[in-house]
Parts: C-alpha cells; structure tokens; sequence
C-alpha cells in the first residue's frame, strides 16, 4: 500500500517557508472606478494599458471556468503552458537532489526544464504501441522522484494513453501526476480535469496555443487541488499575463462557435492527408492521431524532409526521437494548404 498524499512532503522547504510578494494590486483590488490608485508608481494619464493586469486575472478565470467546467480556485494561468511546467519544477524539485519521469518519445519542454533547474529527468520509453510501460515506471520511482509527465493526446506520436495506465499511475505514484492536454480539444476523450476530485496528487495543463488558434499570447491553464495551486501562486511571477492577453483570451472565448467549426474542419482535413499518406508507396506507416498533426514513417525522413522544404513546405523531422526512426510529423494547415501538400506528396519520386 502507498502511503497517503502529503503535499507538504513534496513542496521544496524553501518554498514551503516563502513569504510571497505582494503587489500593490493584490492589498487593493482593481475595477473600483471611484478609487485613486496612487500606490503603484503607474503613469496615470490613461493610455488603457498604463495599469498593471490583475494578478489573480479574476475576470478571464471566470470566463475559462464557464467554458470548461472546472472551478476558478482550482485554475492557475501561466505565460504558455510552458510557464506552468517550470513553476511545478521550481515548487517541488530540488536542484540537484530530485528526479522527473518523462516517457519518451514525448514533448522536449519537460527534458529542457529538468536540465535548467538540475533535475534528474528519468526516461521511461513508451511501450511498441505508444502506451505508458506501468511496471517500468513504477520501477524507476524512488522517494525523490516528484513528478510524473503524461503528454495525453501525446506530442509527437498524436496518441492517447489508456484510461487504466493513467488510473494505475495516478493511483501508485505518490509524486505529482501531470497530465499535459495541449491537445485535449482534438480528442475524442475526455479531460482528466472532471477527475481533480478524485486525486489530490492530479495536475492537469492545457493551453490556448493549439486548437484556440492563439499561440501568439501565451496562455496556458493549470488545473489542480486549491492547496497545489496556492503554491504554484505562491512562487508565479505577480503580473505574468499581460493585460492585452487577458483582454484577447476574454473576447476569443465569445466565439467559441467559429473555434469548434475551425477544429471540425482541422479534424475533416487530417482524415483527408491520412487517406492520402496510407497510400503513397513511400510511406511505411502513418498513425491514427487525436491532435492536430499527424506521425508517419516513411522511408527516408531527411530525403522527403528535404523535397519538402524545396517545395516551400516546412514539416518536423522527429527522427531522432526515440521509436521514431524515419518519421515525419505534419501539422494539419488550412483546407487550402492541405490541398497544396497533397498534391505534392503524391508527386514526390
Ligand atoms: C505545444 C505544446 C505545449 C506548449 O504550450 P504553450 O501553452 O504554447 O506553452 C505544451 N505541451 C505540449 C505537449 C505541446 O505540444
């Protein structure tokens, strides 16, 4: 049996003793209209932006909360999600001294953060199929390993991991289970946030730069217990998004009709190419993807990589990446471009 979760025994003691900043904008709250804000050191001729942002971002939280159905209290927002993943690093893992599970082949952020913050990033391959190899990580974990990165829908590979190795992970693992669904809005699944009460040991992030179409931002989402998300508030930078992020994030959710037609039409496109791509004899093998982009190995990746950048195409050879060999990934573009590809896959000698 494991021990129960103690969020206490994982948070760095550093962090567990920190005294927070405190903005000027958090003793007072912002939007009172009859208020003069002379605390700040702030220009005062109104240019709609010389305030700082709220800090909390009540207002956008509440929005996100409507759309996703999960509570403001246990939401943090970051600048990307990449943001939240270094807050996590720097809340829980000691440099030098802790350990990371990562299950290649998967997003690079978690390797590249690990390796800022002196942490050990043990890597767990994923099994033939793309599942999470349960015994093995489980093997791998000793008191010192903190965090456990799950990338459901999977980046590169476009796979969804198994309800029951999630479960048992979540379940056997007394470290934090971060469960990253950049691509959650793709999926036919459904997110792990209906699950938050369930495991106090749960984090789950998503983001607005792939199916919101506003990468250009930087916003991420961060769902977990009310106690793990008053430390990561505790150590987040006080203003890290901006006004102008939140302002854009509150009027796109407005149009959350023309965001699921445009993912209809992302998700028509990608069965298109898929159709496509089986059928070219210098393809070896595409896998069935629940995100935006599609894995496929072909026969030689720097070869097509090549012909492609000549036809003006940019793809991502992941070849390097573990159970990749000579594969290609492909992001699904506009029914135009889509088209345009096509026709020059099916040209290629
Ligand atoms: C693109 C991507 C992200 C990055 O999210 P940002 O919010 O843009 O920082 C995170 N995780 C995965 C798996 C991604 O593919």
């Amino acid at each position: 049996m494991k021990t129960p979760f103690n969020l206490k025994n994982l948070i760095r003691p550093n962090i567990l003793e920190l005294k927070p900043y405190s903005s000027a904008r958090d003793e007072f709250n912002q939007g009172q209209e009859t208020m003069m804000f002379l605390d700040a050191n702030e220009n005062p001729f109104d240019t709609g932006l010389n305030r700082y942002p709220d800090p909390q971002q009540r207002i956008l939280k509440k929005e996100i909360e409507k759309h996703k159905g999960v509570s403001e209290n246990n939401m943090l927002l970051g600048n990307g999600s990449d943001e939240v993943l270094d807050l996590l690093f720097r809340a829980f893992c000691r440099p030098g001294k802790d350990n990371i599970i990562t299950l290649p082949p998967t997003y690079g952020m978690y390797g590249v953060l690990a390796a800022i913050n002196d942490i050990e990033n043990r890597k767990v391959l994923l099994t033939k199929d793309f599942q999470p190899d349960v015994p093995s990580i489980l093997q791998q974990v000793d008191a010192k390993s903190k965090l456990l990165f799950l990338c459901s829908p999977n980046n590169p590979t476009g796979t969804v991991f198994s309800e029951t190795a999630i479960t048992q992970l979540v379940t056997s693992f007394n470290g934090l289970v971060i469960i990253d669904e950049a691509y959650i809005d793709f999926s036919e699944t459904e997110s792990w946030s209906k699950k938050l009460n369930q495991y106090p040991n749960l984090v789950i992030t998503q983001t607005l730069s792939k199916a919101y179409g506003l990468a250009g931002i930087r916003l991420g989402i961060c769902y977990a217990s009310e106690e793990i998300i008053t430390v990561l508030n505790s150590i987040k930078p006080p203003y890290n998004i901006n006004t102008l992020t939140q302002e854009k994030v509150i009027s796109q959710l407005q149009n959350i009709k023309k965001i699921k037609t445009e993912i209809n039409l992302i998700t028509k496109e990608k069965n298109t190419l898929l159709k496509v791509l089986v059928e070219l004899n210098f393809v070896i093998k595409v896998i069935p993807s629940e995100t935006n982009f599609i894995l496929c190995e072909v026969d030689n990746a720097n070869k097509r990589y090549d012909q492609l950048i000549e036809e003006g195409i940019v793809v991502r050879n992941r070849s390097k990446e573990p159970l990749c060999n000579n594969t290609l990934r492909f992001t699904i573009g506009t029914p135009e471009e889509n088209k345009r590809l096509i026709a020059i896959l099916k040209n290629l000698k």
